[in-house]
């Protein structure tokens, strides 16, 4: 057997890795060890959750866990196919017409997951000779499906409607097609996009307009329908965009438009065409988590009475939690804006020590500089739980002189 010594083609991995072990950016993953709850187990140790995205505590949630259970004796365990072979189950399709529903729409397609539902769709509904005008702070997946499409991606201003409208002005007369694009809630600062205004510019200048609502899906609007409810700008957004991920508590993507729109997408959107579709205890999950929704609203007013009582608490304890040199947060995310990644991750490391688990989000993530913890607060975080957190969060921060 030759045994050639080869040099490793890999090698400038390595050396990438050993650039961010010196930033002091470099990470371990922490493994989970239980539930995924506001007091859980991660490598070992107890901890106050605060990272998790599980706003309305749905992943262990009784009824959810019957109707995966029930599926899989039922169904099995996979789909066995793409959807447009041999993979839509009749619980995929009760899904989609469940959320259709739900959001007062006329169609919807699930996806296998948000990154899925964004990029599949904006590659799909735009070509080369298309245009794209997103918001600077919008998600990798909406990013990566503008890449994909190969549309001229221009990048306004984090919620700057004049920025927005002078990029459309400058293209009003290309004869490509224009889509205006903003996340509903924005995952690192929790603030909200600008809906009614970018509905009017989307209008003015004859552009698709569409929403990501991953955070916004079980949060904002009645009963948790998202963004486009909660500005009541319903049949001005033509490609809403929600997560089964979040909140719902599982796993999934999904769009919601006109049935010609997700008909098309059922045609074109690769991930669609050329990924799996969901195994039928996710589907059946997800169609038990939208009953929830209608038939459980107290928890989406306690998400809302846990981050009202957070964000005074982190205020009152004198951390920066966005507003002067960030955006400020709307929504049950709130992050504490430290600046220095390396900085940032050794907090989060100490908080952890002492219990608690905030993740340090550093840059690309977010920009150089603007390095935080995030924080998210769900509904089943109890009050305990958060004056626990809160005493540690004040106590590690004034030992690293974070705080005064
Ligand atoms: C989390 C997130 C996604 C991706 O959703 P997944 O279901 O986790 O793939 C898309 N857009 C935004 C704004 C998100 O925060």
């Amino acid at each position: 057997m030759a045994t050639a010594t080869r040099t490793n083609p890999l090698s400038y991995l390595t050396e990438q890795l050993n650039d961010l072990k010196t930033k002091g950016t470099y990470f371990h993953l922490r493994v989970l060890e239980d539930e995924q709850a506001p007091e859980c187990t991660f490598d070992g140790k107890r901890v106050i959750n605060l990272a998790s995205n599980n706003y309305l505590g749905l992943t262990t949630h009784p009824k959810l866990r019957e109707a995966a259970l029930e599926a899989t004796r039922k169904y099995g365990v996979g789909s066995g196919a793409v959807r447009t072979i041999a993979g839509t189950m009749r619980i995929h399709m009760q899904l989609e017409e469940k959320i259709a529903r739900f959001k007062n729409v006329e169609a919807c397609v699930v996806f296998q997951s948000g990154f899925a539902a964004n990029a599949g769709t904006v590659s799909a509904v735009l070509g080369k000779d298309d245009f794209i005008i997103s918001d600077q702070l919008n998600h990798a997946s909406i990013i990566d499906g503008a890449r994909l499409s190969r549309a001229k991606i221009l990048v306004f201003e984090h919620k700057n409607i004049a920025d927005a409208e002078a990029k459309l002005a400058s293209i009003a007369d290309q004869s490509g097609k224009k889509l205006l694009i903003t996340d509903g809630v924005f995952s690192m600062d929790g603030d909200i996009g600008p809906l009614p205004a970018l509905c009017d510019l989307a209008e003015k200048y004859g552009a698709i307009m569409m929403v990501d609502d991953a955070h916004a899906s079980g949060v904002l609007g009645r009963n948790g329908r998202g963004t486009v409810d909660h500005f009541n700008v319903h049949g001005r957004v033509d490609i809403q965009v929600g997560t089964l991920s979040k909140a719902i508590g599982a796993l999934g993507g999904y769009v919601c438009g006109s049935r010609d729109l997700i008909e098309f997408l059922y045609h074109r959107a690769r991930p669609f065409l050329f990924s799996t579709s969901h195994p039928p205890s996710v589907a059946a999950t997800c169609i038990a988590a939208f009953e929830v929704l209608e038939e459980e609203p107290q928890r989406i007013e306690k998400l809302w009475e846990n981050t009202r009582f957070w964000k005074k608490e982190l205020a009152l304890l004198g951390f920066d939690i966005g507003g002067k040199t960030t955006p400020a947060s709307e929504t049950p995310i709130t992050p504490i804006i430290i600046g220095d990644g390396k900085r940032t991750l050794e907090f989060s490391r100490e908080l952890f020590k002492e219990g608690v688990l905030g993740t340090g989000i550093t840059f690309p993530t977010v920009p150089e500089g603007k390095a935080r913890i995030r924080t998210i607060m769900t509904a089943t975080h109890t009050r305990d739980e958060l004056d626990h957190a809160l005493n540690v969060l004040g106590k590690v921060g004034k030992r690293m002189g974070i705080l005064n």
